[in-house]
């Protein structure tokens, strides 16, 4: 039991609030005791080797506390014209060799993520701020997944698509975000391997490292030299990978705005695309679902990760008999959420990744208020001085015309809005540009299959939220992006 965190309540008052409130009911804190050995400066991972790069370096700060973490290597267009030089010289070879081969180096990385799976948990934690009960829990072992499910596909591939004869699209220029850099980055490298294709990587200017560690097991497995490269640096360094002519595909996962300038960048070229972008996903709660089961799904739906999910739930749509209680039930739960140290394992939100998206999210935090919705900051924790932090919260009274309900806001804010009949429901929840995910809410199972057919979403969740799987496609509608990821349609966009 903590007791050094009572001396803010008045004395004789007994506080039963959450660890992060600092009641007598708190957890002790819980540290992550692997200490992670990281390099002063890193280069690029080319041809099968580190090396410096010819442009400058920048550094990698851990969110929780600003340290530097390290420097990282900033590729120019000639780090850039050496990655795909190795790429293109390894694809005879790579795609050459008989899928069982090729399937046998993706077993080789999967199982050495899961040796590995600790170090990488802690370190993506360090460098970009989520809970490691995430790291831990959610990108690590799910990276392994997607090497793991894609090792079983190499020498299947004309099984999947009957009847074709299938090929390598070639050298795939592949561009990350920073919110799940690991898992990205194993979603984007192992289809692309399986089909026999060679890769140039570029992760997010603020979580290099894993990717990184990444490149170093693909050093450990023998993988042969070139198959993979990883050229580090900021949107210059991506810019430039997808202006490369001797690229054959582009592969992106990040904002829609980003994703506009490579669809204009590509459209006019040969090269093959597809697009994970953003989101404002709906979560739909019917008087007919089980509220605390709902509540906990919405919860995890938008506050997961400090809300950096491009499939986050964060505007929810509450039938209008049962909003006061949602709305209590909300305050509620908020209130217990932990918000602190990324590396104790009881803390449930971590830091924002960058002082830029923290300024973002304040941002909208001001025009919601602004704009005339109402802010509930129910939760008590006391964030540290240090670092990037911002307590999940909610707005009532908001509006579809308003600017928290329609743009992207990428944090641990969520809106709450009402509706009265299924049919105002799906309209309210499709009337956005995105569609990348929905949330439906129901004891009723034809009301689930009605509602999941009429969501302009890639996926849609019934009766829980958030969850991932390589054997399930994953992509968007309108803005949120096309192409798909993961399952046999996330192989057809690596084959010809
Ligand atoms: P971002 O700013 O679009 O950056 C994504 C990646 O593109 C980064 O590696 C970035 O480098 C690079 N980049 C920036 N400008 C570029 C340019 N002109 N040409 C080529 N590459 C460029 O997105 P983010 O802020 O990192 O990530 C958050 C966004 O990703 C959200 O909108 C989220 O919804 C979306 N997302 C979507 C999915 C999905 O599957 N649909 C999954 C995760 C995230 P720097 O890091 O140096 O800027
Ligand atoms: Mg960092």
């Amino acid at each position: 039991m903590n007791t050094n965190t009572r001396s803010d309540h008045p004395t004789g008052t007994l506080d039963l609030r959450g660890a992060s409130g600092g009641g007598i009911f708190d957890y002790d804190p819980a540290p992550e005791s692997v200490k992670v050995k990281i390099d002063d400066s890193y280069g690029l991972f080319i041809d099968g080797q580190f090396s410096g790069a010819s442009g400058s370096s920048f550094a990698t700060v851990n969110p929780s506390n600003e340290e530097t973490l390290s420097m990282i290597g900033s590729a120019d267009g000639s780090d850039i014209d050496r990655a795909v030089a190795a790429a293109r010289a390894a694809l005879p070879g790579w795609s050459g060799l008989p899928g069982i081969v090729r399937g046998k180096y993706l077993y080789r990385i999967a199982r050495r993520i899961q040796e590995r799976a600790r170090e990488l948990a802690v370190l993506e934690t360090m460098d970009g701020g989520k809970p490691i009960k995430e790291s831990r829990d959610v990108d690590v072992p799910l990276a392994a997944a997607h090497f793991f499910y894609h090792a079983g596909w190499a020498d299947k591939l004309e099984y999947a698509f009957p009847g074709k004869k299938p090929e390598p699209v070639g050298v795939c220029g592949q561009i990350i975000p920073w919110n799940f850099p690991l898992l990205m980055a194993a979603w984007k490298i192992a289809p692309a391997l399986a089909c026999g294709n060679t890769v140039v990587l570029k992760p997010a200017e603020t979580t290099s490292l894993t990717a990184l560690r990444l490149a170093e097991i693909c050093q450990e497995v023998g993988l042969p030299k070139g198959v993979v490269n990883v050229v580090t640096g900021a949107g210059e360094t991506g810019s430039a990978l997808v202006n490369h002519p001797d690229v054959n595909k582009i592969a992106f996962t990040g904002s829609t705005a980003v994703g506009k300038i490579i669809a204009k960048a590509t459209a006019a070229t040969n090269k093959r695309l597809t697009l994970e972008l953003g989101g404002k996903s709906p979560n739909i709660i019917f008087e007919d679902a089980s509220i605390d089961q709902a509540i906990e799904g919405v919860i995890g739906g938008i506050y997961f990760n400090q809300g950096h999910v491009c499939c986050a739930g964060s505007r929810v749509f509450v039938q209008e008999s049962i909003l006061d209680t949602v709305t209590q039930k909300l305050n509620d739960r908020l209130a217990s959420l932990r918000v602190g140290d990324p590396l104790d394992k009881n803390t449930d939100l971590g830091a924002i990744n960058s002082s830029e998206q923290l300024g973002t999210i304040n941002k909208y935090l001001d025009i919601g208020g602004n704009e005339g919705a109402v802010r509930h900051d129910p939760n008590p924790s006391s964030v540290p001085e240090k670092g990037y932090w911002c307590k999940p919260c909610f707005f009532t009274g908001v509006q579809p015309s308003h600017t928290i309900a329609r743009e992207e806001i990428f944090g641990p804010v969520l809106a709450v809005m009402s509706f009265r009949t299924p049919d105002e429901a799906i309209s309210r929840a499709n009337n956005t540009p995105y569609g990348l995910a929905a949330g439906v809410w129901t004891d009723k199972g034809s009301k689930i299959f009605d509602m999941a057919s009429k969501l302009d979403a890639g996926v849609v969740w019934l009766n829980t939220y958030n969850q991932f799987d390589p054997t399930s496609p994953f992509g968007g509608y309108k803005e949120s992006g096309f192409g798909r990821e993961g399952g046999r349609h996330g192989l057809a966009a690596y084959l010809k």
